[in-house]
């Protein structure tokens, strides 16, 4: 593996493992996908990492079936006249409440208006609602001097504060003037809308509402400033509301970090409190059970408004009760900060840069280094938000982990596979040096030996006709040597090695025996054919004008040749038989060739004159 990766340009191969996973990362980035596992994973985060809270300052009035059933008799069904609810602002106020808030939209007149109407005016601690219409409306007039009495004004001369932001309303449904009386400018009202995320969820709340340039509360927010028209500055990702700063995003909207438990607010049924308001009940005194809470009346009964939320869904009233507080309490998630974001981001880069930078290590340790930073990245993503309410951006991060451990592994597959390449060639090429004459390229002994046995296995195992060998040497080859030098020596030897390899067939097998001695295999053939095969031979060479220094020069060779006995014949066996017959050949005056038949005394010569 070591030396395949020290190539010149090994480094810039592996860039693009880095490269590519931050390219996949980007690519992903862009999806749904990603926005749903964002969703979750941040939801998920916040569950983790939520506190169980007991808020003592709300309190909600539940107008739950229970309570439309108890109070029938007295008040007759759903909608209830109004001095209902005159009477209990009344009783709250007496018991020192420090706000009612009436999840209610008031659309609609009911009889006795007015003494609800007279009610609110005699306690500033009433706070109604307006909603958004279904279908876009525009501002009737009447509407529109009520909104300007209502409205909450932006700062005229603050060179710090950009212009507010406020969600836009596509229309009003106010609460009817018989209950709210013409003149609004004392009047608390707050807007309820739900603003969810793509998945139906409510996990940010605006602050503000913005209609044709109007600028109105959200209901968590009016119900939490007690003045009637507070102070508002907005600095980037600040909103800054009487002596409360909000970190709201580039939308004005604020995250909010929900409690652990469901029972955070304090509930009772509408009942209990409506016949200790009008005396169905003989204990009317609450003692300082009221006393300074806020109290959210609304119904889950009827146009029960269930809300989902990263906690599971919640009741509207409920919601706006836990939204007044964590306002109040400061409970929410800060926007991400590109600080932590790029912090994140650089620390998943870091076991990809190592396996780039160092990839000996192998895919093992790599994998581990990849997990073990995602577990420190996903810790310090529930630190943050623990700690200091910090979103940041933890799936980016994860994702970009996830794609290095991808690239790492397709890079270590590639590089095993070039390295397993590298190998076989390697291999490959240590046969042929085994195999092979280094001075003619014929094949060694080593390899005559092996093709021998390959070939008489061939003739075992399917009973094929056996081969023919033989052996040959140079005639007065030591005189070539001390004549002409050991160099034009080798030059003769490649070339009668070049003569043997033209003059065989292509199914036969010459090799080099050792100095200037030459074998021939020839498979399936007989003596006779094997004698043609081999006189080619023999002429070639000696027909050869060898150009020396001084002079041309010509060799010879003597050959001498034999069938193969047997299926089971050794190739020392042979090579002995048919050495035999060029010790014959030498005796006879060299350069000729003869066959030694299997019986040992029919021995017999071609003889050929030397020149
Ligand atoms: P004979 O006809 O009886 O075979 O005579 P010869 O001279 O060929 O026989 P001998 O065995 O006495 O000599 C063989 C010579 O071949 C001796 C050796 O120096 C030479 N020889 C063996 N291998 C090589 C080689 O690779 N290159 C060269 N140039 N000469 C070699
Ligand atoms: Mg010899
Ligand atoms: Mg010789």
């Amino acid at each position: 593996m070591t030396e395949s990766l020290q190539n010149r340009h090994a480094w810039l191969q592996r860039l693009w493992v880095p490269f590519g996973a931050i390219l996949l990362t980007l690519l992903l980035a862009q999806t749904d996908l990603h926005q749903s596992l964002d969703r979750w994973l941040r939801d998920h985060q916040q569950a983790l990492t939520a506190r169980t809270h007991y808020f003592q300052d709300s309190l909600v009035l539940d107008i739950n079936d229970a309570s439309l059933k108890r109070l029938e008799p007295h008040f007759g069904t759903w909608p209830y006249s109004r001095d209902l609810y005159a009477q209990l602002v009344d009783y709250l106020a007496a018991q020192g409440a420090r706000g009612v808030v009436f999840d209610i939209l008031f659309a609609e007149t009911r009889p006795q208006d007015d003494q609800f109407r007279q009610a609110i005016q005699r306690h500033p601690i009433v706070t109604l609602v307006a909603g958004e219409p279904a279908k876009s409306l525009p501002l009737s007039m009447e509407e529109r001097v009520r909104l300007q009495q209502l409205q909450w004004s932006a700062p005229t001369a603050n060179a710090n504060s950009t212009e507010l932001p406020g969600k836009p309303l596509q229309g009003i449904v106010l609460p009817r003037s018989e209950i709210t009386g013409t003149d609004n400018a004392q009047l608390r009202l707050g807007i309820i809308s739900a603003t969810s995320d793509a998945d139906g969820v409510l996990r940010r709340l605006p602050l503000l509402y913005r209609i044709d340039s109007i600028l109105l509360p959200a209901l968590p927010l009016r119900t939490l400033v007690d003045v009637l028209k507070p102070e508002l500055n907005y600095l980037p990702h600040q909103l800054q509301v009487a002596g409360y700063r909000f970190p709201v995003d580039a939308k004005g909207q604020l995250k909010l970090y929900y409690p652990k438990n469901a029972n955070a607010i304090l509930t009772l049924p509408f009942y209990e409190v409506v016949e200790a308001a009008t005396g169905i009940t003989p204990v009317a005194d609450a003692g300082d059970f009221l006393r300074g809470k806020t109290v959210f009346i609304g119904s889950t009964a009827y146009l029960s408004d269930q809300v989902n939320t990263p906690r599971g869904p919640m009741a509207g009233t409920y919601l706006l009760a836990t939204a007044h507080e964590t306002l109040s309490q400061g409970l929410f998630i800060l926007p991400d900060h590109w600080t932590w974001n790029t912090l994140l981001l650089a620390l998943a880069l870091v076991p990809v840069l190592v396996y780039s930078l160092r990839p000996r290590a192998g895919f093992g340790p790599a994998g581990l280094l990849l997990l073990g930073t995602a577990g420190m990245l996903y810790l310090i993503n529930l630190a943050l938000l623990r700690s200091q309410g910090q979103g940041s951006d933890l799936l980016v991060p994860l994702e970009l982990l996830l794609f290095g451990g991808l690239m790492i592994a397709a890079h270590y597959q590639w590089v095993v596979k070039r390295h397993n390449r590298q190998l076989a060639q390697q291999n490959l090429e240590l046969d042929r040096v085994a195999n092979t004459d280094a001075l003619t390229g014929l094949n060694n002994r080593r390899a005559f030996l092996a093709q021998y046995q390959q070939e008489m296995e061939r003739v075992r195992r399917h009973g094929a006709e056996l081969p023919t060998l033989a052996i040959m040497d140079l005639d007065k080859f030591k005189s070539v040597n001390d004549t002409y030098g050991h160099d034009i020596g080798d030059i003769v030897l490649k070339l009668f090695a070049e003569v043997l390899q033209t003059a065989v067939r292509s199914i036969d097998s010459p090799g080099r025996w050792g100095g200037e001695e030459f074998v021939v295999l020839l498979p399936r053939t007989g003596i006779d054919d094997a004698l043609i095969v081999l006189e080619r031979v023999r002429m070639g060479i000696s027909q050869h004008k060898i150009p020396a220094p001084a002079d041309q020069l010509t060799v010879t060779v003597s050959i001498g040749v034999t069938p193969v006995a047997h299926a089971q014949e050794s190739a020392d066996e042979a090579i002995k038989r048919a050495d035999a017959g060029l010790y014959q050949a030498k005796e006879s005056g060299r350069n000729q060739i003869v066959a030694v038949p299997l019986v040992a005394d029919e021995t017999h010569s071609l003889a050929h004159p030397t020149t």
